[in-house]
């Protein structure tokens, strides 16, 4: 079956399940500045011959007519039409091949896969930045075509010569949203878990090279570690591998060619291996605890796993270059040390539990979300009276993800501040009007924008000089890193917010002039980023919080 959507450009290709950004670009051909790169999010879906977009944009998108908003989502149905932005830049949706076929009877089912159809470039947004970790692609294949359900192994094989005996099976693969999980026949649960990385950890490029060229190019890292798995599976530990795969939900990685590939290195390896799969950015992706979560809390039958009798071994480990003699690259990230500093678990690197090495330097980020103080002052100066009695305006100053928000819901719209933001009215002029109309009815005004310089504060100071009421500056100052850790956690946590880029953080950090007087402000607070989770409040998001979430 395929998926695309046609429009004046070309049809877009949309594989199955995997999220497509799409936006003004090459690929739609729209120069439209009011539809941004990123305007909408397509997820096609197969089974139902549909596609469910998602707006991401700050412009209405609209799907057969009817407008999203930011944050909204519908339903495309086949010969419907998304219009990208402002009813304009009409992409129709196609699908041939109608609903999920079964799989044609005569082909075997782990033949090399076929070569793809040479017309449709492989779609999806270019990726912003490369990561070490999740090799691009071992392929050069677009996306999967809808992959035929794997023919149950356990399934009784037809009749065959009595000289090849049915090949053992192999295991069952589970699909939970952005996680994978193989399971092989003869796993048992234990509290007892000896948890690895996969690349770089049990296996490493069978070329030398850094990335995989294809699903066979793998071979075990040391000699040594197959017997040492099957010593710790006799031991009662049970083999848990906890890998990052990026790659299949940025479209590099067929999960296919993945899922083989595992199953090689664990028929290779001769033990039961459970292995949990991370596809994509969320909680299940290490640092994050979400793929350790669900191996002690869904996939050990009714064993309580325990910490302390556990441990993790992995390479990306925050070595630093020369970490050995011979070793002259630094490991390209910590989260394998991070994931076992987030669960408490033991660590070691591969060459200090294979090989017997002695424990190698390394350097933890310097932002730790557990050193954050609740008790901090969040004030400066600390007296300063936060509500003003009568009409004023309040400009915020701040990261994205600084925490602006939060607090001001919390602080001033309860008092009666009119909230003013972007976010929610798509551009300055809007906010500016808003701010006027609010100072008009003699309300104060709180302007929830990042504004990081002069001008785009100046906006704000003259409405309220026009109004005669004093103005305010309220600065958030929240690092960098926490502003990130923050974004991450939000992204994790609310899915009506966009995500933020980088490349944003960086350009609030390379606009950044702080706040003064001659601006005309009447005073300047500083507002310290505070951990607050409420009281009790929810204590997995606090969990969530207070875990390394980047290697
Ligand atoms: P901004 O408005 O500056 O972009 P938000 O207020 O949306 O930032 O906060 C970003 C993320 O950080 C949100 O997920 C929010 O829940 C979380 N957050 C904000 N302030 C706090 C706080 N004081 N304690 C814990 N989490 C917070
Ligand atoms: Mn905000």
């Amino acid at each position: 079956m395929r998926c695309e959507l046609r429009g004046p450009a070309g049809p877009v290709p949309l594989p199955d399940g995997r999220p497509v950004l799409l936006g003004r670009g090459p690929l739609t051909g729209v120069t439209d500045r009011k539809c941004s790169r990123q305007q909408v999010e397509i997820v096609a879906n197969y089974a139902e011959g549909t596609a469910l977009v998602t707006q991401r944009g700050v412009n209405p998108s609209s799907v057969g007519g009817a407008p999203l908003g930011r944050g909204g989502r519908a339903t495309l149905r086949p010969h419907q039409t998304l219009h990208l932005v402002n009813g304009k830049h009409p992409l129709e949706l196609h699908v041939e091949g109608g609903p999920r076929e079964p799989p044609a009877p005569q082909k075997p089912p782990r033949d090399p896969p076929s070569p793809p159809p040479p017309e449709s470039p492989p779609p999806g947004p270019p990726t912003p930045k490369k990561r070490p970790r999740d090799p691009p692609t071992p392929t050069k294949h677009p996306p999967d075509p809808p992959s035929p359900p794997l023919p149950k192994k356990r399934t009784p094989a037809p009749p065959s010569p009595p000289t090849a005996p049915p090949a053992p099976p192999s295991g069952v693969w589970h699909h939970l949203g952005s996680l994978l999980v193989f399971e092989p026949p003869g796993l048992r649960p234990s509290a007892q878990i000896a948890g690895f990385d996969l690349d770089g950890t049990l296996i490493t490029p069978k070329s030398g090279k850094v990335f995989p060229t294809g699903p066979d190019d793998w071979r075990i890292l040391y000699p040594e570690i197959p017997k040492k798995l099957k010593q710790l599976h006799k031991e009662g530990y049970k083999l848990v591998v906890f890998t990052n795969q990026l790659g299949i939900s940025r479209g590099r990685l067929r999960p296919q060619d993945f899922k083989v590939k595992v199953e090689a290195v664990t028929q290779r390896l001769g033990v039961p291996l459970q292995v949990l799969v991370a596809t994509g950015p969320g909680i299940y992706r290490k640092p994050v605890l979400g793929m350790w979560d669900h191996a002690c809390q869904e996939a050990n039958g009714d064993v309580t796993v325990s910490v302390a009798k556990s441990f993790y071994v992995g390479d990306a480990a925050g070595r630093p270059r020369l970490w050995a003699p011979g070793r002259p690259k630094k490991d390209f990230s910590c989260s394998d040390r991070l994931f076992a500093l987030n669960a408490g678990l033991r660590f070691h690197t591969p060459e200090e539990f294979f090989l017997g090495w002695a424990p190698a330097p390394f350097d933890l980020p310097t932002f730790d979300p557990r050193q954050l103080d609740p008790a901090a002052p969040p004030i400066d100066p600390p007296d300063a009276p936060l509500l003003a009695t009568g009409p004023e305006v309040v400009v915020a100053v701040g990261f994205p993800g600084a925490g602006k928000s939060t607090f001001l819901k919390r602080h001033f719209v309860p008092a009666g501040y009119a909230h003013v933001s972007r976010d929610a009215l798509g551009s300055w002029q809007r906010c500016v009007a808003a701010c006027a109309a609010a100072l008009a009815q003699k309300r104060a005004v709180v302007i929830d924008n990042t504004n990081p310089d002069p001008p785009a504060r100046a906006r704000f100071v003259s409405c309220a000089r026009a109004a005669r009421v004093p103005c305010r500056c309220l600065h958030f100052t929240a690092s960098l890193e926490q502003a990130r850790h923050n974004c991450r956690f939000r992204e994790m946590t609310d899915s009506g917010h966009v995500p933020i880029t980088e490349a944003v953080l960086q350009a609030y950090r390379s606009h950044f002039v702080p706040p003064s007087p001659a601006e005309g402000f009447t005073q300047i607070l500083r507002v310290a980023f505070v951990p607050d989770f409420g009281d009790p409040g929810d204590p997995a998001r606090r969990r969530l919080f207070l875990q390394f979430s980047e290697g």
